[in-house]
Parts: structure tokens; C-alpha cells; sequence
């Protein structure tokens, strides 16, 4: 079951890269979000090929933490508080949702205790939406600039959701605009980022965000089913 589903996630996936503009021409990495499943569905999917998982919750993510026997890669995709930030450093590999100095500091020092370099994404609240998490675009660039300076993190890139649209093409501009601000971020000489990754895209609107040139998606539902709360 879930292992017809990542399949059919797959295909879309290299679907929509036949479709969008010749000037990206980057892979696309699928994470599979999951939250609220267990870790025998994760097992499942890394056993069917999963390579990289994404969790939102810190406390849900340590125990899967210490029980998954497979190797995966592990990302952090839901909001953080700063307070959570020394038990985010000891599991994940890449922390998408840094949206404030405050937070980039938490980590920087979180991670210097355990000898880490911490990569990690911003996240762009680019619609404004106040009830979402991000930094907004203009403030942006001050941000980048900052973690850029930390020893201890290293910025990868940028992240972003999409606002729930009724018609989900409505993200397609908003989407084209995230791809245009990373393809400028990416040509900054930075000291130590390495920006190679523009993470959106979710179950229901991934297939326009590879489109757009996202090379990061998050997709739960798609391959897991509905979650139960
Ligand atoms: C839950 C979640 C996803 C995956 O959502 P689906 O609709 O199940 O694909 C992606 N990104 C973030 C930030 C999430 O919290």
C-alpha cells in the first residue's frame, strides 16, 4: 500500500519535472512527512525506498528517534521554539523552519555543544498569513546575512508553505516567486551557506511547485493516507 503510493508520488514528481522550464535542472528530493504514523509505516516507506523523513513535532520525532531501526535522513519541517532547540540539534539533519534570529541563535548554541554544524533552511512567510510562521520577505535578506555568520549553523536554502488557496493554483505565482528570490539568494558569495535547496510543496500542491522549481517536497497524506488525530 504505501509502497504503490510512493510510487505513484515518484511519477508525478518526474511528471511535473518534464513540465516545468529548462533552467532548472535540479533533482528533487521527496521527504516523506510522518507525523502521526507510526514506526512501522515508516519502516514500511524506508524499506520502499524512502531515503529522507519529515517530522513536526520534537517530542513525537525523539521517541520514532529511538525506536527506528532503518537509516534515514531526518528533517524537521514543523515550527520551533527556542527552548526545543538542543533536542532538535541531536536528530535532525536538516532543520527547515528557522524563521527568527532568536531562534538561528538557540540553534547555533544548541549545536555548538554537541560539535555539530547544524544545517538548516528559513522559512518565508511570503503570503503574509499571520497565523503561519516565517520570516517575511523583507526581512529576509538580514536574516540570511546572520546565519550566514554562525560557526555552528550551516544555511542550505529556503522553505516555504503555500496558503490553503480553495484553488490550488493560486499558489503557482507564489510558488514562481519563492524559485525567483532563491535563484537571487543563490547567487550571493556567502562565507559558509551552500544554497541548494528550495523546500515547498505539500500533498496537494506539489505537483505545481516542482513546476515552479522547488527541488524539496514535503508529502505526507500522499503516501501515508489521511493522519488520525
Ligand atoms: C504536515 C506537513 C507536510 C505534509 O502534509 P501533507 O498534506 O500530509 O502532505 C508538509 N510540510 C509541513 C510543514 C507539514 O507540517
Amino acid at each position: 500500500m504505501i509502497k504503490e503510493k510512493l510510487l505513484e508520488v515518484q511519477n508525478h514528481i518526474a511528471d511535473s519535472r518534464t513540465r516545468r522550464s529548462d533552467e532548472y535542472t535540479d533533482d528533487v528530493l521527496l521527504i516523506a512527512v510522518t507525523k502521526n504514523h507510526d514506526v512501522h509505516a515508516m519502516r514500511e516507506a524506508i524499506d520502499a525506498g524512502v531515503t529522507d523523513i519529515g517530522e513536526n513535532r520534537i517530542q513525537e520525532a525523539k521517541e520514532k528517534y529511538e525506536h527506528l531501526d532503518r537509516q534515514a535522513v531526518w528533517h524537521l519541517i514543523g515550527h520551533l521554539q527556542t527552548n526545543k532547540a538542543r533536542q532538535a540539534v541531536k536528530i535532525f539533519d536538516l532543520i527547515h523552519s528557522v524563521d527568527s534570529l532568536r531562534l538561528a541563535q538557540s540553534l547555533d548554541k544548541a549545536a555548538a555543544e554537541i560539535d555539530k554544524v547544524q544545517q538548516v533552511l528559513v522559512q518565508v512567510n511570503l503570503a503574509h498569513e499571520a497565523t503561519k510562521s516565517g520570516i517575511y520577505e523583507d526581512e529576509l535578506m538580514e536574516l540570511l546575512l546572520q546565519v550566514d555568520e554562525m560557526k555552528n549553523l550551516q544555511l542550505m536554502g529556503l522553505m516555504c508553505i503555500a496558503p490553503n488557496y480553495e484553488n490550488v493554483e493560486d499558489c503557482r505565482p507564489l510558488f514562481a516567486k519563492m524559485r525567483k528570490i532563491f535563484d537571487k539568494v543563490k547567487e550571493i558569495s556567502w562565507q559558509t551557506a551552500n544554497i541548494k535547496y528550495l523546500s515547498m510543496g505539500m500533498t496537494h500542491d506539489y505537483t505545481i511547485a516542482v513546476e515552479e522549481g522547488s527541488n524539496m517536497v514535503r508529502v505526507g497524506t500522499g503516501i501515508f493516507g489521511p493522519r488520525q488525530y
